[in-house]
């Protein structure tokens, strides 16, 4: 008996709970839990299994979620809630004996700053309430650092000149004039904060989308690709202590960044509450109120998301590249899941990293970032799943 609970029905909840339902060998008891039970009803009902269970919960209130676990008794929570919930949701883990997943690192609401420093303070708690928590097991983060420590494993002796980067292609067109794939808050408070890469053992702090250069994607072709900062490279860069420089490109089109140049001026990616006729409001959350749902956008979503890491490092005394990437249809992702390819790429290795810790293949008192564990069944699962994953072996990595 494994059951699993999954918080958050939007889209990368809706892609967890289809690729949970396709596995009941494993997944023998499942309920999906969020702000809005409807919406979880909604996913039920398109995935067709009546069995699935459903719940209201306010991901918020510790005290709400202690009562949910201790009366459906989860042995893991799978968190695709926002980066806002995580630490109530380890919290109420820890009250509650519940093994613990997630995707996005925390990050409070009225900060937009992210680091693991928060989520990691927390590991003496989960050791010793012999509790395994898996952050951020998603793509990316997720995919890129079990690809990070595949690569580790099988493709360099040493990593003394790797040099890391990981590419972000959201390549498609939904035909909107300005969308976002996933929640528009939480992605709007990513790319325009600084930019920041490791380089000789310290951190470079750039402005936001300051550097960019064309690269080259599979099946694609080139795309002006901007360099940002991404969670996973605080905990890369320790994990892999030997990496000289990392860095993280993610790809946008001029419409979108002339959008989003628009909507700063005008200050609509404000964090900062206003009064409006009366009441408080975020203008950033009002935006997100405005735009397109990411969820709305599968269907007439063309193209595919190409995600990869490109490596530099040693191997037998030689310098070689190493390039390892997975392209996703965003056609193929609605057609089985009903959501687009962003959302797909993160609720896949939601899924997986849910099945390695319930087949005891990635299970450890503590709390832990996805490439501490080993990265071939992880790997193996991502070609059965629907993830398949290529490699180029010291081609150009432009880099
Ligand atoms: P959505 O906004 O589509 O969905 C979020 C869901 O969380 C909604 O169903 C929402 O409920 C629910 N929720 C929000 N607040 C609460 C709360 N207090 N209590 C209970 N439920 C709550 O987001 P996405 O599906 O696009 O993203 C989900 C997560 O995945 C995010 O953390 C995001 O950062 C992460 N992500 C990770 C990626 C990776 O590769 N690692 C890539 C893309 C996303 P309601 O609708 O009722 O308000």
């Amino acid at each position: 008996m494994s059951k699993v609970l999954i918080i958050g029905a939007g889209g990368v909840g809706t892609v967890v709970a289809h690729k949970v339902a396709q596995h009941p060998e494993v997944f023998t008891e499942v309920m999906i839990a969020s702000r809005t039970q409807s919406k979880c009803d909604a996913i039920v009902k398109a995935i067709g299994n009546p069995n699935i269970k459903t719940a209201k919960v306010d991901a918020d209130n510790v005290a709400e979620l202690v009562a949910l676990f201790n009366s459906f008794k989860p042995e893991i929570v799978i968190n695709v809630a926002l980066p806002y919930q995580d630490l109530t949701i380890m919290e109420a883990c820890l009250q509650a004996g519940v093994n613990y997943l997630d995707t996005a690192n925390y990050e409070p609401k009225d900060e937009a700053h992210f680091e693991y420093s928060w989520q990691w303070a927390y590991k003496k708690r989960f050791e010793d309430a012999g509790l395994t928590a898996i952050l951020g097991c998603g793509f990316d983060p997720g995919v890129s650092g079990v690809y990070t420590a595949y690569a580790a494993k099988h493709h360099f002796d040493e990593m003394h000149y790797l040099d890391l980067d990981i590419v972000d292609c959201n390549a498609g067109n939904h035909h909107k004039a300005f969308a976002t794939n996933f929640n528009p808050e939480i992605n709007i408070r990513e790319i325009t904060q600084n930019g920041r890469y490791w380089e000789g053992g310290k951190w470079v702090t750039t402005k936001p989308l300051e550097f960019h250069k064309d690269l080259t994607y599979p099946n694609i072709g080139p795309r002006d690709s901007y360099l940002l900062y991404h969670e996973e490279l605080e905990s890369l860069v320790k994990n892999f202590p030997t990496i000289k420089r990392a860095r993280f490109w993610m790809t946008f089109g001029q419409e979108y960044l002339t959008h989003l140049r628009v909507i700063q001026n005008i200050g609509m990616a404000s964090i900062e509450p206003i009064n409006y006729n009366g009441m408080e409001i975020v203008p950033l959350q009002f935006l997100k109120a405005v735009l397109p749902n990411p969820q709305d956008l599968g269907e007439n979503y063309e193209g595919e998301t190409s995600i990869g890491c490109r490596i530099r490092g040693v191997k037998d005394g030689k310098e070689r590249t190493y390039y390892v990437y997975n392209n996703c249809s965003h056609q193929a992702a609605y057609k089985e899941t009903g959501m687009q390819g962003v959302s797909y790429t993160t609720g896949v290795p939601a899924m997986i990293g849910a099945m390695m810790f319930l087949k005891g293949l990635w299970k450890r008192p503590g709390v832990w970032n996805v490439e501490e564990f080993d990265p071939d069944p992880f790997m193996e699962a991502l070609n059965m799943y629907g993830l398949p994953w290529h490699e180029v072996f010291d081609g150009d990595l432009e880099l």
